[in-house]
């Protein structure tokens, strides 16, 4: 058969756009490699995030602040077709700032942004020592912390419920999962495509190409340009702790049962998902500065995961300006703007255009700028 939708890449950006189109009615294929593939969607720290995405380009706030709104009403729709909580939260999310000149950096960025958009990227609250006190009433915070910053709009959720959810309403939706896949090649067959793998060959109208790392060699066959790199973030959980922090911080979340979770590194280059003593020693440090009661939790699980990486850290999406049909999506943070991939973006490609909102993050922003 043919299908309406082929999506290469069972990741967090791949399922949510898989789901999105099979939701609206599209026969959707899902291809995936398989579980021993290098992999984010299973590794991340599950925030709903906007501070400081966009800087240098504005439309990366924007799109980001659309999937936060989206965000309340997918989480219910998420939580439904898993039959169970997903963890979703709406309570914000604080960077909290161990010196005056990490606050003083963070105020400056937010400027920045305010400037480049014309107007706030999102309601981004700069909170006192005083004041964060009196939001953590049953913390003691380290002397360290000065202060944060507090986007009171964004989220977090647990990743692997909304991950598995993602596959659930795939599924229920009739779609398609041909897994255990590598998709070695794309080739164009007049109304459609052909997706190679090395088990067999998967006919579509549309193809998207969102298997994160692997994007580079088959984006090419079909016209696409998105250039991605590995970086690798490593993360801590310790054992279950009695309610203390209410609000998640960006590197310090306490979720609903009751683990803290800790992180998260940037390593440049890194394609190895294993965690390192050195990092581990530095994150726990941190997070024990801003809560030292941390610094006697025992920590049960430690993990690395590999994001890909644009050459600006902003998202790209592009349909091919040759092979019209075939899409590319690509983006470090894939739960943040889950909602917008199995939303708008989903319902665009199934039209045949990309929204408006993501004009400004098409990849020929590099051709000024090589990379
Ligand atoms: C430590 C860490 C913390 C993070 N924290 C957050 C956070 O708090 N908030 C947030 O929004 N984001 C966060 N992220 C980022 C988020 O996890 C990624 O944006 C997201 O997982 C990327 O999704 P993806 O689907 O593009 O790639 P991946 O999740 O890497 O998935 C790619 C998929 O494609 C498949 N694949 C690859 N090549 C092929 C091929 N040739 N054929 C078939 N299949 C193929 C792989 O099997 C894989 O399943 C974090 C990431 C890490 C590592």
């Amino acid at each position: 058969m043919t299908y309406d939708v082929a999506v290469i890449g069972g990741g967090m950006v791949g399922t949510a756009i898989a789901y999105g189109c099979t939701s609206r009615g599209a026969r959707t294929a899902l291809l995936d490699q398989g579980d021993l593939s290098l992999r984010a969607a299973r590794a991340n720290a599950g925030l709903i995030y906007s501070q400081g995405k966009g800087e240098g380009l504005p439309a990366y706030a924007t799109w980001t602040r659309r999937s936060i709104a989206l965000w309340p009403e997918f989480a219910e729709t998420m939580a439904a077709v898993a039959g169970g909580t997903i963890g979703f939260r709406q309570r914000g999310v604080l960077a909290f700032c161990l010196s005056e000149e990490e606050l003083d950096a963070r105020c400056a960025l937010l400027q920045r942004m305010h400037n480049q958009l014309g107007g706030p990227a999102a309601p981004v609250h700069l909170v006192d020592r005083h004041e964060l006190d009196a939001m953590l009433p049953n913390v003691r915070l380290g002397p360290h912390v000065v202060g944060a910053t507090y986007s009171p709009e964004d989220c977090d959720v647990n990743a692997l419920p909304l991950l598995r959810a993602l596959n659930a309403g795939f599924l229920q939706a009739r779609g398609t999962q041909l897994l255990e896949r590598t998709v070695t090649r794309i080739a164009s067959r007049g109304d459609g495509f052909n997706i190679v793998s090395d088990r067999d060959t998967t006919r579509a109208t549309k193809v998207v190409v969102a298997c994160g790392l692997g994007i580079p060699p088959l984006a090419e066959m079909v016209g696409l340009h998105a250039p991605v790199r590995p970086v690798r973030g490593q993360m801590i959980v310790t054992e279950r702790l009695a309610p203390m922090l209410p609000i998640p911080g960006s590197g310090v979340r306490q979720i609903h049962e009751g683990v803290v979770q800790i992180g998260t590194t940037t390593e440049e280059g890194e394609t190895i998902p294993a965690t390192t003593v050195a990092d581990l020693a530095r994150m726990a440090a941190r997070a024990a500065q801003v809560i030292p009661a941390l610094a006697e939790a025992r920590i049960v699980r430690s993990w690395a995961g590999i994001r890909p990486m644009t050459p600006d850290g902003c998202p790209i999406y592009q349909q091919s300006p040759s092979h019209p049909g075939a899409f590319v999506a690509v983006c470090h943070s894939g739960v943040t703007l889950c909602a917008a991939h199995a939303g708008p973006l989903a319902a665009a490609i199934l039209a045949g255009k990309l929204p408006d909102d993501v004009s400004d993050l098409q990849p020929d922003r590099f051709d000024a700028h090589p990379t």
